[in-house]
């Protein structure tokens, strides 16, 4: 199933490509102040996932291409990010002075993960606004990973069953020697689309191509069977720090190829059985 939001909020199912707004059936989704940690929508997937499916049934769907696209996990407790994660970035971030490693040193397990703030998180459509254009802002295309039940310290070969699913991701980032989650959690800076694919319809998390261009030129391609740490092992390592809530999201490391952006660009991003997304970069204000 894929499930998105879109224009002023509205809760979508696509298929092929159109979205049936199902937002009727958020009435049972009933909170009371001060809310549970986690994204409710995402905790009540399970429940909810019939009730989407006969919605989707019964409206008629509009064209994706009419449809403003935002994040399909509309309030995550927390991003957390993998720095790091594929051999060959770690080769072109040491070869490069404007990626700055001073302040980092060893692997990813020595360098530990770090987090972006929430307030950066927008869908597609909202596109990135590119805050400081004297600095290099980059882009990082990840695969993103959505968390689907509470998870505390869990063993890896459990870690999947916490899944609810996966969509693309972009860590973008502002180079420069500051501390990773003051660079990375600047407005925009966190990219999830287009759309959350249930983890029911992702066979194999740990081999799934993926490539990035800008205006036509193709800079990322790669495929998660890179990573160094599987999507397993980082769920079950985050799990061992901070307890995971359902729509935490963990943007799980970007590959070789990552280059600055400017505003007038725009990133396609492609992911093997999640689809595809473009993403409009201006200046900010
Ligand atoms: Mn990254």
């Amino acid at each position: 199933m894929r499930i998105c939001w879109f224009d002023d909020n509205r809760l979508g199912v696509v298929r092929k490509s159109l979205v049936h707004d199902v937002s009727s059936v958020l009435s049972s989704l009933s909170l009371i102040y001060p809310y549970p940690e986690g994204d409710p929508l995402i905790a009540n997937l399970g429940r909810f996932r019939p009730a989407m499916e006969s919605a989707a049934d019964e409206v008629d769907g509009r064209p994706l291409s009419e449809v403003k696209l935002l994040s399909p996990v509309a309030n995550p407790s927390k991003i957390i990010g993998t720095p790091v994660n594929y051999r060959k970035h770690v080769a072109e971030a040491h070869a490069d002075p404007d990626i700055d490693m001073t302040r980092f040193a060893g692997s990813v397990i020595d360098q530990g993960l770090f987090l972006k703030a929430t307030s950066s998180l927008v869908g597609p459509s909202q596109g990135v606004a590119v805050r400081f254009p004297d600095r290099r802002t980059d882009h990082e295309c990840e695969l993103g990973v959505i968390i689907g039940k509470t998870a505390d310290g869990i063993d890896e070969k459990d870690a999947l069953d916490y899944v609810a699913g996966y969509a693309i991701a972009l860590d973008m980032t502002v180079r420069g020697s500051e501390d990773r989650s003051f660079r990375k959690s600047v407005e925009s800076y966190a990219v999830l689309g287009p759309w959350l694919v249930t983890a029911d319809e992702i066979a194999d998390p740990d081999a799934l191509d993926f490539e990035l261009s800008v205006v036509g030129e193709v800079r990322q391609k790669s495929n998660t069977d890179q990573m160094i740490l599987s999507v397993a092992k980082q769920v079950s390592w985050a799990s061992s720090f901070y307890t995971l809530h359902p729509g935490d999201i963990i943007m799980t490391g970007t590959c070789e190829g990552v280059a600055p952006v400017k505003p007038g660009d725009t990133m396609t991003c492609t992911f093997e059985g999640i689809g595809e997304m473009e993403v409009p970069v201006r200046a900010a204000g």
